[in-house]
């Protein structure tokens, strides 16, 4: 208190200050104050488990290192055709009334096309939208590896599709281009392409690098060259693999409680190799993968990087966009889980009372 007063800042221990003058205070009794942010005292927490998962990737020998399939989210301005071009990509990818046909909804899907030759997978985010792009992309977590932008043909660019490529531009994601609704008469494809690149997405046509593919999602026209375009894109530029052989680590993209299963995460693998049996920790939910079921329905006994599953186990519903992990075993994920739920709660506590008092700074 004296030291603020002589600052010029009236201040009872009691009082809640700001950041800055914490910073200004520190500084001037000798502290360095650190505001630390969550996904940093996060990655202090899994580093005193020894989790170093930053580390442990830079320390991966290229000898272990595999090929894995493009993870791809669809963005765009609502109506333009998102959800209707993902009905579409499933349904073109499977033969009708073959087994095996992609019959849940899970948040996330793979699906397999025959491409210059060879069968190459795709894996694709199911829930549209930069929203949930966002969401995950403020937890830390990156899950995209190529964007598809969709753009109505009829109605051109809007506010939502501008935000979209912000958003993948940002976060360094590759854009392809789908120019959606090419069947209705007052389709104008060429003018996306000219309004797009202002936002410097320029064609490969106009002698740019992107590119844009002419597609109806309702008729499913240009869905095979849409799906071509992403794997070319894949390897165009993207170094897309990740070890198969270790302890697998991800993230959730979506989870609900279900009356007879109670918790089922869809989890996106981002490497090592997710088994049934497998300790769990994800966010602040914690257990044991006792089944796993695929886009199909049918049960999986291990899923490889890029593999989107639903996992059942855990004891609670993780957050879309929460990391999950494989940890040594039972103890060390509920250690994990309970230490992320303390964390959470004294951020809880610190946001109601909005700001920190000098007693709590004391005691901190
Ligand atoms: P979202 O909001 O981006 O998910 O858009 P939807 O997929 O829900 O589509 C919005 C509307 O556009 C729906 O009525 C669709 O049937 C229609 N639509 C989507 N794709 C096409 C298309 O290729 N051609 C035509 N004519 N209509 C489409
Ligand atoms: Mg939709």
């Amino acid at each position: 208190v004296t030291v603020l007063f002589h600052l010029g800042e009236m201040a009872t221990a009691t009082e809640s200050l700001d950041e800055s003058t914490f910073e200004v205070l520190g500084a001037e009794i000798g502290y360095k104050i650190e505001v630390v942010s969550p996904e940093d005292e996060d990655k202090e927490l899994l580093e005193s488990f020894g989790l170093n998962l930053e580390q442990e990737e830079l320390d991966e020998d290229d000898d272990d290192l595999e090929i894995r399939p493009p993870v791809v989210t669809v963005m765009g301005h609502v109506d333009h055709g998102k959800t209707r071009l993902l009905d579409a990509i499933r349904n073109t990818t499977v033969i009708e009334g073959e087994a095996g046909g992609i019959t849940q909804h899970i948040g996330a899907y793979q699906i397999w096309t025959e491409h210059e030759g060879h069968d190459r997978a795709i894996t694709f985010i199911d829930t549209p939208g930069h929203e949930a792009f966002t969401a995950m992309r403020a937890r830390g977590a990156d899950v995209t590896d190529i964007a598809i932008l969709v753009v109505a043909a009829d109605d051109g660019i809007m506010p939502q599709t501008v935000e979209a490529l912000n958003h993948a531009q940002a976060a360094n994601v590759p854009i392809v281009v789908a120019v959606n609704k090419v069947d209705k008469p007052e389709a104008n494809p060429a003018k996306v392409r000219q309004q797009l690149t202002e936002y410097g997405l320029v064609a490969e046509e106009y002698g740019g690098e992107v590119m844009f593919v002419d597609v109806s999602a309702r008729q499913g026209t240009g869905i095979q060259d849409l799906l071509d375009a992403v794997l070319l894109t894949a390897d165009a530029g993207l170094d897309l693999r990740a070890n198969p052989n270790k302890e697998a680590r991800g993230i959730a993209i979506e989870a609900k409680l279900d009356k007879g299963r109670g918790s089922v995460a869809t989890v996106l693998v981002q490497g090592g190799t997710l088994r049934v049996g497998d300790p769990i920790v994800a966010g602040t939910a914690y257990g044991r993968v006792r089944a796993m079921i695929d886009e199909h329905g049918e049960r999986v006994e291990e899923a490889a990087p890029s593999r989107p599953v639903q996992v059942q186990g855990l004891n609670s519903v993780p957050r879309a966009g929460d990391l999950f992990l494989v940890p040594e075993d039972d103890r060390t994920a509920r250690q994990i889980a309970e230490k992320r739920e303390a964390v959470e709660r004294n951020a809880a506590l610190a946001k109601a009372r909005k700001r920190m008092s000098l007693e709590d700074f004391t005691k901190a």
